[in-house]
């Protein structure tokens, strides 16, 4: 499998990586063959985080034996110093390593966060900076879901690496956090390649992304005959036909004007209500298990939050993508309701 520099890791990693959220719906014999498949297809990069729960400890299996083999990225929410300390042994722990390859601050969206993590008496940068130096990290990145944070973390040179969703549909990092990346040659990692479950054409989305050279994608992987489509899709032709080309637009065109692409630029809400977190609420249903959306935690609160929206219409006056969003919210709580209805029985 093609492998490529992730910009200043040097780490040589496979185009084709492997993303762990969806594993965690699995039995953990089925998930250690799904990890072990794409290893043996020669898959050689692995994302996980700390928040994935059963993620971790199971990747730790799969790779037993075979973990000089493979990087393993995982991340970490940039909580308190105490929490990222404590995280990190965890992820240690779950892993069963000594080191993991890229540790990365997960979902670094606004500007107050990325400069608490810089603060330099006391910020999270200094913990990572230590774990380096001690050998239990070996490179440091940091994921985002919003663009104008995300252009700022780049220019900081701090970081190797950044996490951030590309794919036809968001295709708007390609104009210029792309090319911000390869000028302080900062490795890009691609996020939701499948718009998070949106779209459901893989030939489609990798084709697209393959046209960039320089990214690694780590799609959700929940089934071994997955990684097989998407395997064979990046060892076959790249080339894009016209009437794939057509299909893209088709869906852009369809789609687009229903995607969030969780920019924040419709915030604040006088109401405090998590917009993005709530349109994204239908991906969350594909991808993950019903404990993870609906128990405890940051995503039911936001749901329950969402029918105190008054519709006064002031987010979507701000929204660039001109988004129906008080109808979107909407659909979005009926089916958290559904979804909770039909668990709680
Ligand atoms: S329509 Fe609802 S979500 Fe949008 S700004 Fe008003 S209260 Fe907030
Ligand atoms: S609703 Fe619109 S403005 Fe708000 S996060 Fe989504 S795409 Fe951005």
């Amino acid at each position: 499998m093609e492998k490529i520099r992730l910009g200043k890791t040097g780490m040589m990693v496979t185009r084709l990586g492997f993303g762990g959220i969806p594993i965690q719906r699995l039995t953990e014999a089925e998930a250690v063959k799904v990890v072990q498949r794409c290893l043996d297809l020669g898959v050689n990069y692995i994302d996980t985080a700390n928040g994935y729960t059963t993620s971790e400890e199971r990747i730790g299996k799969a790779v037993k034996g075979r973990r000089h083999d493979v990087y393993i990225a995982t991340k970490t929410f940039p909580g308190d110093a105490e929490m990222v300390e404590k995280n990190l042994e965890l992820s240690l722990k779950r892993l069963d390593t000594d080191y993991i390859d890229l540790y990365q601050f997960h979902s670094v969206n606004d500007m107050d966060t990325l400069n608490r993590i810089l603060d330099p008496e006391n910020g999270l940068y200094r913990i990572f900076e230590k774990a380096k130096k001690a050998g239990k990290i070996r490179h440091i990145g940091i994921t985002s879901h919003q663009m104008d944070a995300a252009k700022a973390e780049v220019k900081t040179g701090k970081f190797e690496t950044i996490m951030f969703p590309f794919n036809f549909i968001t295709s708007e990092p390609a104009k210029e956090l792309l090319p911000l990346c390869r000028e302080h040659d900062m490795g890009f990692i691609v996020m939701k390649p499948l718009a998070g479950g949106m779209l459901d054409n893989a030939t489609l989305c990798f084709k697209y992304l393959l046209q960039f050279p320089d990214v690694v994608s780590i799609p959700g992987i929940e089934k071994i005959q997955e990684i097989d489509e998407i395997a064979a899709i990046y060892e076959g032709p790249h080339n894009i036909t016209s009437a794939e080309r057509k299909e893209m637009k088709r869906m852009t065109d369809e789609l687009g004007t229903r995607f969030c692409r969780r920019c924040e630029y419709c915030q604040p809400c006088a109401q405090g209500i998590p917009i993005s977190l709530i349109m994204t609420f239908p991906s969350f249903v594909k991808r993950l298990p019903p404990d993870w959306y609906l128990k405890g935690g940051f995503i039911p609160e936001a749901m329950e939050k969402a029918a105190e929206c008054t519709e006064c219409g002031e987010c979507e006056e701000k929204c660039p993508f001109n988004l129906p969003i008080r109808e979107m919210i909407k659909e979005s709580y009926s089916l958290y309701e559904q979804v909770k209805a039909a668990n709680t029985k």
